[in-house]
C-alpha cells in the first residue's frame, strides 16, 4: 500500500484475514513434523489467580491450541502462591523436554515480583519474548522469537503490503511488551519511529505528522482519529470492555479520513495469539533442533 496515494474510504486491516493465513502456515508446517513422526508443538500456560480478563485470553490460546492440534496445559494456580513457589514450578518447566514453550499470563497479583517471575523463563521456552535475555537479542535482530503483539503487527504491515521504508511512524506507549519491541521492529523495517509516552508533551498535536500510529496507552479515548491527519494509517492496539462492548483505545470519529485502520475486536487482538502460535512452533523447532 502506497501511504501517500489520493484520499479514500478507509481500508479495514482485519486481522481475522491475516491470522487466517499464519493458521495455514502453521498447519502446512504441522504436516510435515507429522511425517517426520514429531509430537505436536506443547505450550504451557500459566494462569495464577483468577482475573476474569486474564481467564477470557487464555481460554482463547486454549481454543487455538486446539484448533491447530497443538499440546496445551493450563496450570492454573492460586492467587496466594508464594514468589518461590512459583519460580519452582517455573524451573520444572524450564527442564523438561515435553514442553516447548512457556507464558505466565500477566498481570501477576500484586505480592509477586512480575520481573523476577518472568526472568525465571528459560529464554529457549519463552513464548513471549519477555525475558530480558531475549528483548536483548531483539535488539541485535537475534530473538528466539518476537513479543506477540508487536511481531503481529508486522505480519499485519507486511500482508497489507504496507510500506514503512522511511516513512514517518508514531508508537505511543512504551511498555515492555508492546511499545519498546514495537519501537525496535519498525526501526529495523526502515522506518523512522517516533517513541510517545504518557509524559510527552502537546502528543495530539504532534501525531498529524505521522504516516503511521500505533496506539498502545491503555488510555481509552484520548487520542480520536482526527488526530491523525488525512491518509494516515492507526494501529490501535488497546482492548477495553465497556457497555458489554469491546473497543480499543482510539475514539474513531464519525468523519473517519483514515487511509486505513485495524478494528477493535478482530485486529490486534486477534493476531497476538496467532502469533503465540507461531513462536510456540518456531521454539518447538529450536529446541528440538528440527532447522
Ligand atoms: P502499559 O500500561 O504497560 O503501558 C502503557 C503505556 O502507555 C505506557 O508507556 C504509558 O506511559 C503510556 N501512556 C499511558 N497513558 C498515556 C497517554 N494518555 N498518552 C500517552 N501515553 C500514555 O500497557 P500495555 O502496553 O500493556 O497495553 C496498552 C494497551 O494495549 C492496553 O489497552 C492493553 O489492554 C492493550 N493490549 C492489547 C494487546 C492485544 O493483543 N491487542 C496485548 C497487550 C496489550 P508511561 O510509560 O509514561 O507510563
Amino acid at each position: 500500500m502506497n501511504l501517500n496515494s489520493e484520499k479514500q474510504t478507509p481500508q479495514v486491516l482485519s486481522g481475522r484475514e491475516v491470522s487466517q493465513q499464519v493458521q495455514s502456515e502453521i498447519i502446512e508446517q504441522m504436516d510435515k513434523w507429522k511425517v517426520l513422526g514429531q509430537k505436536p508443538p506443547h505450550l504451557v500456560v500459566i494462569l495464577v489467580g483468577e482475573d476474569p480478563a486474564s481467564q477470557v485470553y487464555v481460554g482463547h490460546k486454549e481454543k487455538m491450541c486446539h484448533k491447530l492440534g497443538f499440546q496445551s496445559q493450563v496450570i492454573k494456580l492460586p492467587s496466594t502462591i508464594s514468589q518461590s513457589d512459583l519460580i519452582t514450578m517455573i524451573q520444572k518447566l524450564n527442564s523438561t523436554s515435553e514442553v516447548d514453550a512457556l507464558m505466565v499470563q500477566l498481570p501477576l497479583p500484586q505480592h509477586l515480583n512480575t520481573q523476577s517471575v518472568l526472568q525465571t523463563i528459560s529464554p529457549q521456552k519463552d513464548a513471549d519474548c519477555l525475558t530480558e535475555s531475549n528483548l536483548g537479542r531483539l535488539l541485535t535482530g537475534h530473538a528466539f522469537v518476537k513479543p506477540c503483539t508487536p511481531a503481529g503487527i508486522l505480519e499485519m504491515l507486511k500482508f497489507y503490503k504496507i510500506d514503512l521504508e522511511g516513512k514517518k511512524v508514531a508508537v505511543v506507549g512504551r511498555s515492555l511488551i508492546v511499545g519498546i519491541p514495537l519501537f525496535h521492529l519498525l526501526t529495523q523495517k526502515n522506518a523512522t519511529v517516533t517513541l510517545f509516552h504518557s509524559k510527552s508533551l502537546d502528543l495530539r498535536a504532534q501525531l498529524k505528522n505521522f504516516d503511521l500510529v500505533c496506539v498502545a496507552t491503555g488510555a481509552i479515548n484520548e487520542i480520536k482519529s482526527s488526530d491523525l491527519k488525512s491518509d494516515a494509517i492507526l494501529i490501535d492496539v488497546g482492548i477495553h470492555r465497556r457497555d458489554q462492548k469491546i473497543c480499543g483505545d482510539v475514539q474513531l470519529d464519525q468523519s473517519n479520513h483514515l487511509k486505513a485502520y485495524t478494528p477493535v475486536p478482530g485486529g490486534v487482538g486477534v493476531m497476538t495469539i496467532a502469533m503465540l502460535m507461531k513462536n510456540t512452533l518456531q521454539l518447538a523447532t529450536l529446541n528440538r533442533k528440527l532447522n
